[in-house]
């Protein structure tokens, strides 16, 4: 959700931003700018649309830039319609700024600028921000940025340009994210990390009250009063191949690949001598022992992959696990107590909702375990515990493999939790350990049947309604291949508890809503199937998902998708890929922007 990229050095800068801005493309936006230090002027340009339709045209108009530092900005509007003019930088000539959040008193804000004879051009929360700024700037941008931040609430990362003080950027965050880039005789300021990997690995966590200043010389930071201090410096282990296509046509598919990789990556560190360990994360037996209940929280994928948390620690450890959406429990005064563990899941650890169910979760003296992929992030940061997922970086806004890698995380929490509460003994937890290791392989088999799901999504790409149903661990996974279809196809879609459906929602079904039915339990297959045969007889094509080995009888469905056979348990780890990719081959024969979905973002900042 919306990306923000700074650069001084010495070579023109024109080009690195847009570059950058161009690798953060993938949070998603709807407008995108520049503005740079040209001559003794702020210089910016702007456009609604994406970099191709807006921006770089404007770029190509405004010609050669001698520029060595400026800011950049893709927008995913909040506040006012995506327009040339709500589009950042924001700012007056004298004062210019790029802003990533909601400033929540900005109406309050923007009455006291209006009575002090400040005139306001877009609908944007941001430009109170500039004009804040430039209201008591008084020749030290230092006093003026952190007398503005005094009055500003609400979330915000910003960039931040003074006329008078040419090739300096300054920098400021509290609850977006922003990171600093440090390279040879030039320092960046981005979103993350994958906007500047070409250029550096080497970067500072800005952290709130913290100032970062920017100029020819190199960064320095700076305290609210002003006093300068030193920052430790990271270096990012991702590759940069991992954030290029590297061939495929979409990055969505390209992450479906890696999958066995990922979650190799994610498991491996944590297995010791064949017993899941997540002592290195703080996680001992006896801290588990000592909770009375578990509660996993997330958005979106994030949320489904704690839906198959919590079957597999319930049906394993026989531990009460609660599953909530963030958005929901941050505001409902949950019944957390201070003998739970709250587990946090967020690909991006940068998640809104969910980074405030983490603090609210503090706040009542919960343990908290945060699941997170991105290293240095937010919600890492803030969490009792973490435990990185090691998936690299998800470019698709449709996580993949990101959820994998966080169900793949499930099994050896849930093992973990069985084995510490004593519902598994040593032997069992060994077997299921190592059935877990070998999944990669087995999950590699299900894509290369490529062809297999492209068939089914030109069977179902016409339809306007679909319905995906299923049992257990199958209903908690139509919820994920619902999810990814709607996401990426704009194929409305429904995922329902297959026994449920008779109650109302049957009525739904017609000849023109295709069902996929899951049906990989083998204790609930029989009952599955009598679900599906009701749909069959309302006329609706059925896609069934189940295992390779099992007969179906002809009548009762149109189209098998075979699964290879693990056990009922870690069914889910296979079942995903074939949703993924019948929801992907759907949307690219609709011809639909596979990685970048209208209206979606993929770090979703905001609440
Ligand atoms: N709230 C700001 C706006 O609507 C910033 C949105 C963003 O994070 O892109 O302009």
């Amino acid at each position: 959700m919306c990306g923000i990229v700074g650069y001084v050095g010495k070579n023109k800068c024109r080009d690195v931003l847009v570059d950058s801005l161009r690798r953060l493309e993938y949070r998603g936006y709807d407008s995108a700018g520049i503005a740079v230090f040209e001559g003794e002027k702020i210089k910016t340009v702007k456009a609604k649309g994406k970099i191709n339709e807006g921006l770089a045209l404007k770029l190509e108009e405004t010609g050669e830039l001698e520029a060595t530092a400026g800011i950049g900005h893709t927008r995913w509007a909040t506040h006012g319609e995506p327009s040339d003019i709500n589009s950042h930088p924001i700012g007056n000539g004298r004062v210019s700024i790029v802003h990533n959040g909601i400033i929540e008193n900005y109406r309050e804000l923007k009455n006291f600028l209006i009575s002090k004879g400040y005139g306001f051009e877009s609908e944007t929360d941001t430009e109170t921000v500039a004009k804040l700024l430039d209201y008591y700037y008084d020749g030290d941008p230092l006093e003026a940025i952190s007398k503005a931040l005094k009055d500003i609430q609400g979330a915000y990362a910003l960039g931040i340009m003074f006329r008078q003080h040419k090739n300096k950027i300054y920098a400021v965050r509290k609850e977006s994210p922003l990171i600093v880039g440090k390279g040879e005789n030039e320092s960046y300021i981005a979103s993350d990390v994958t906007a500047i990997l070409e250029y550096t690995r080497e970067y500072y966590l800005l952290e709130q009250n913290e100032i970062a200043v920017l100029s020819e010389k190199g960064v320095k930071f700076y305290d609210l009063h002003g006093n300068d201090f030193e920052k430790e410096l990271q270096t990012a282990d991702w590759d940069i191949s991992a954030a290029q296509k590297g061939g495929y046509k979409h990055f969505m598919i390209k992450e479906i690949h890696e999958q066995p990789a990922a979650i190799r990556n994610t498991v491996s560190p944590r297995v010791k001598d064949g017993l899941p360990d997540f002592t290195e994360c703080g996680l001992t037996i006896d801290r588990i022992k000592s909770y009375r209940s578990i509660y996993i929280v997330g958005c979106g994928s994030a949320m489904h992959a704690g839906l198959v948390g919590k079957a597999l620690i319930e049906k394993l450890a026989r531990v009460p696990v609660v599953v909530d959406i963030a958005s929901e429990f941050r505001y409902k005064d949950p019944i957390v107590t201070a003998d739970d563990l709250v587990v946090i899941i967020s690909q991006s650890g940068e998640t809104a909702d969910t980074l405030a169910a983490l603090k609210l979760s503090k706040s009542i003296g919960a343990d908290t375990f945060a699941v997170v992929n991105v290293v240095g992030s937010s919600i890492a940061r803030e969490a009792d515990m973490v435990m990185y997922t090691n998936a690299g970086p998800e470019i698709s806004v449709c996580s993949t493999k990101a959820y994998a890698v966080q169900v793949a995380f499930m099994y050896l929490f849930a093992f973990q939790v069985a084995y510490a509460m004593e519902k598994i003994n040593e032997k069992e937890c060994r077997e299921l350990t190592a059935e877990l290791m070998g999944m990669p392989e087995i999950i590699q088999t299900c894509i290369d049947s490529e062809e297999k799901y492209q068939y089914i999504a030109s069977k179902i790409m016409n339809a306007d309604s679909l319905m995906y149903i299923g049992r257990g661990l199958d209903h908690a996974l139509s919820m994920e291949g619902s999810l990814k279809l709607k996401e990426i196809s704009y194929i409305h879609s429904e995922a329902y508890a297959a026994g449920e459906l008779k109650h109302g929602t049957i009525s739904l079904i017609t000849e023109d809503v295709p069902v996929i039915a899951i049906a990989t339990q083998r204790d609930l297959f029989e009952k599955t199937v009598s679900n599906v045969r009701e749909v069959k007889a309302r006329g609706a094509k059925v896609v069934m998902v189940c295992r390779e080995d099992v007969e179906i009888d002809k009548a009762s469905v149109n189209y098998k998708v075979g699964l290879p056979t693990v056990s009922d348990l870690l069914m889910p780890l296979v079942t995903v890929v074939p949703l993924q990719m019948i929801a992907y081959y759907t949307a690219v024969s609709r011809g639909c922007d596979v990685d970048q979905p209208r209206n979606l973002a993929k770090s979703v900042t905001v609440e």
